[in-house]
């Protein structure tokens, strides 16, 4: 336990100190920061002595849950052996390279070499970066182009906001960087219109064709996409649209980005997120649940199409991070991975709480106000619909999400809202009846709204 006396000022020290990431700072000073002091398994405390269940794993990462001893003894351990070494010049460290191999078993063959970065959006940039220097070096510097998602999120670098199909991100940078496209997203629920969800997945892919087209196949680097979109609202997409998108990568001969930071390291019951839609990428990024968040570290997962390029054709990649492979980081994430096998979280997820939570996620769909509630693994979006029948929304998404969620919050189980949908992304280790809890609570929130808001 932490022994430091208790300031009793944290929240007007904060508001005078600190700015928020994707916060309204006037807003939030107005009023006040939650300050969390401690977690044990799916629960965090506030400085009130609050309990709240976190059915958000924090941001989508804590996949062992909260408390993990064995984590902090492993970096205890690295950090008195060795803090810090660089792999930039010839050497590296037994965690960093451990890591990188066990990584490697569990992507199912073609993904054997890991590039390491601190986050999920400097795995971005290294991907944008990786992806161009494969086509110069093989003949082909033409090739530039990436195409990405509208409401896809790949970070907050000018890569990652630049990738990423976030409207408002884009307006506050002058954003996206030349070279960065995107195409539309796989949203049945609200784009869809009269097609049947496995129509719209083909025509949404058929996107990425006309795109190829207009830009030319001979410019045109990557496609970089999440295999379900996470911050974007947990857009579930049609059976139809990862196997043609796959396949116009393949006949068009450009990489395929999967975009693992969030459906990597067991949410979709599966190691990782392409797996579970059956499909191979050339390059995949990866952070979140690599360390489940207990310290920062990334990744790009590099096929050996490519990496037999980088390795043999290309001479130096000139990029790289200080803390790229930090042993400290790459001794608590092997600790990570290290429980996921032994609990069997991966299998738990497919097998057992997975299947629980699609049932019990599902009955949301009986309430009056939810148009659609689906989940893959422990990924699940509820949409939240006016009218059911027509698939209307409310005219502002926003604030009924915020409603509902603040709702939940308030109530003691932390889900977030993303326009109107509400996303649950607990980590793998929940119980049956917490997952019940998280159920309830968000029936009783969703009460409120049809109670308090007018269609
Ligand atoms: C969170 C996230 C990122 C960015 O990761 P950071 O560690 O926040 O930089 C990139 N891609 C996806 C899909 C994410 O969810």
């Amino acid at each position: 336990m932490n022994d430091a006396p208790k300031i009793s000022n944290l929240a007007a020290i904060d508001a005078a100190h600190h700015l928020h990431p994707f916060s309204d700072m006037k807003q939030l000073n107005a009023k006040g920061t939650r300050i969390i002091e401690r977690a044990e398994g799916v629960f965090i405390y506030d400085s009130t002595g609050k309990r709240y269940l976190d059915a958000f794993a924090g941001l989508w990462c804590v996949n062992v849950g909260y408390g993990r001893t064995s984590i902090a003894e492993a970096a205890r351990r690295q950090m008195e052996e060795l803090p810090y070494y660089n792999s930039f010049f010839g050497t590296t460290t037994p965690p960093a390279t451990l890591l990188a191999q066990k990584i490697a078993s569990h992507t199912g063959g073609k993904l054997n070499r890991i590039f390491f970065t601190n986050s999920g959006s400097e795995a971005t940039d290294t991907w944008f970066r990786i992806a161009r220097v494969y086509w110069k070096a093989l003949g082909k510097p033409e090739k530039t182009e990436v195409i990405a998602r509208k409401n896809g999120y790949h970070g907050s670098t000018v890569a990652g906001a630049s990738l990423g199909g976030m409207k408002l991100m884009h307006e506050q940078g002058n954003l996206p960087i030349e070279g960065v496209h995107h195409i539309g997203q796989p949203y049945w629920y609200a784009e869809g219109g009269d097609l049947t969800p496995d129509e719209f997945g083909l025509k949404v892919a058929r996107e990425l064709e006309a795109k190829i087209d207009e830009l030319g196949e001979d410019r045109v680097a990557a496609f970089v996409a999440e295999p379900i979109q996470g911050a974007g609202g947990v857009i579930i997409p049609p059976d139809t649209y990862w196997p043609k998108i796959a396949r116009i990568c393949k006949a068009r001969n450009i990489l395929l980005v999967s975009d693992e930071v969030i459906c990597g390291f067991g949410r979709l019951g599966s190691w990782f997120g392409y797996q579970h839609f059956g499909i191979e990428p050339d390059l995949a990024p990866i952070a979140k649940g690599l360390s489940s968040g207990y310290l920062p570290i990334g990744g790009v997962m590099v096929s050996d199409r490519v990496a037999d390029v980088m390795v043999n054709e290309l001479g130096e990649f000139y990029h790289g991070f200080t803390y790229s492979g930090h042993p400290v980081c790459a001794a608590a994430a092997l600790e990570n991975i290290r429980i996921i096998e032994d609990e069997g979280l991966v299998e738990r997820v497919r097998d057992d709480i997975g299947p629980y939570f699609a049932a019990a996620w599902k009955s949301l769909e009986d309430h009056e106000v939810v148009g659609q509630a689906e989940s893959v693994g422990l990924m699940g979006a509820v949409q939240l619909a006016a009218d059911k029948a027509t698939r209307r929304r409310y005219s502002k998404p926003d604030d009924i999400g915020t409603l509902v969620r603040n709702h939940c919050v308030e109530n003691g189980v932390i889900l977030r809202a993303t326009g109107d949908r509400m996303l649950a992304s607990p980590a793998l280790t929940i119980s049956r009846s917490e997952v019940d809890q998280v159920v309830e609570k968000l029936r009783h929130a969703l009460d409120h709204l049809r109670d308090t808001v007018t269609a």
